[in-house]
């Protein structure tokens, strides 16, 4: 039998009164002691050693407080510094303190968590950090490769047309559309290069470096020249935006970095990685909105790309331009909000958008 000097609170009242404990094999017995209250040697309670609890953190040498039972209201303080070695001889539930335990196991999941946390929004902001930083003629040459790459998955005929009249009116669309790109933000020294490929899939990429590359399927299935004029403005708003490489570079990570550095220039691959990123919604509401601001500086009505989109069925499963570009009839409608300018004008004349259509028509060989 061992016995301590005590403070006692009955939980009820603020009075804490000094106690005597004594632990016993089962249980811990307070008595009172001479405090003015006239309990002196009376036994006030008994707890039995296995409902006891601690109450806040215990400490080999410090101060132990206890209750009775998780939810005791009674309290009792034993400040004597050998109680707390005594007491987890007599009572070895108390050994697993379960308020120290899930304190560390809450702080350390809290703690893990927020770690992981940290690493996927640092992973993520530094493969964006990584991708702009990637030099424009590496991302150039890698951008080439990847049309190389993506024309031989998609077929055999996948040559690049330069029929000379409609390469003319490419050239045409294209420098219209980048002269109005330098006009607004992050739109300056734009690198971009747009060649159509003989492919009846109505579909378009921006790969790396600004290497696009429109199909001819796209052309036969606009309507307009203003539609396909939207059509590339919203392309030339993926690179602007660095969507291409940013997705690249969560699509194949790190990896796009070694090949830099191991002086590999390997990017097979890249184009099979290309054609299987998607990006997000606001991705592709971002390239709307450049596509806007390119179109407006450009003088090009925005109804273009509006009518294109509005043709794609809207359930997510379509063919070409609709697989990769998903919400069409919300996008639709944005556009269509959109003010534009009052005066504009077709993005080309007629025989000029006829040429463009025809450019894959002498196709040169080998
Ligand atoms: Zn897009």
């Amino acid at each position: 039998m061992t016995t301590f000097a005590a403070m006692f609170g009955d939980g009820e009242t603020a009075r804490r009164r000094p106690v005597t404990v004594t632990l016993e094999p089962a249980t811990l017995s307070i008595f009172g002691e001479d405090g003015g209250f006239g309990e002196d040697g009376a036994r006030l309670d008994q707890w039995p050693l296995d409902e006891l609890h601690f109450v806040g953190e215990a400490f080999d040498g410090a101060p132990v407080r206890l209750k009775r039972g998780a939810a005791g209201q009674a309290r009792l303080t034993i400040d004597d510094p050998a109680f707390h070695d005594v007491l987890l001889r007599a009572a070895p539930h108390l050994r697993r303190n379960p308020n120290l335990n899930v304190r560390k196991i809450v702080g350390l999941t809290a703690g893990a968590a927020a770690l992981v946390a940290a690493a996927i929004f640092i992973l993520l902001h530094l493969t964006n950090v990584v991708a702009d930083w990637l030099p424009e003629s590496w991302k150039r040459d890698a951008g080439e490769r990847m049309v190389t790459e993506v024309l031989e998955i998609m077929g055999d005929n996948g040559a690049l047309c330069d029929q000379p009249d409609g390469a003319a009116a490419l050239d045409q669309l294209t420098t219209r559309l980048l002269a109005a790109a330098e006009t607004i933000p992050e739109g300056d020294r734009l690198d971009v290069k747009i060649r159509v490929a003989n492919l009846s899939l109505n579909n378009a990429f921006a790969m790396l470096g600004g290497r696009i590359v429109v199909l001819n399927g796209l052309l036969f299935n606009a309507k307009s020249p203003d539609e396909a004029a939207g059509v590339l403005a919203h392309e030339i708003g993926h690179v602007m935006r660095h969507h291409p490489s940013r997705a690249l570079m969560r699509g194949i990570g790190l990896g796009l970095v070694f090949d830099l550095f191991l002086g590999g220039g390997r990017t097979a691959g890249f184009g099979q990685a290309m054609l299987s990123l998607s990006y997000s919604r606001d991705a592709e509401r971002d390239a709307d909105a450049i596509a806007l601001a390119i179109l407006d500086s450009a003088g090009i009505s925005g109804a273009g790309l509006a009518a294109f989109l509005d043709r794609l069925p809207d359930d997510g499963d379509g063919p070409g331009w609709l697989s990769t570009h998903p919400d069409s009839q919300n996008r639709a409608a944005l556009i269509r909000a959109h003010q534009g300018p009052q005066n504009t004008t077709p993005a080309l004349t007629t025989s000029e958008w006829r040429a463009l259509n025809g450019i894959c028509q002498a196709a040169p060989k080998g």
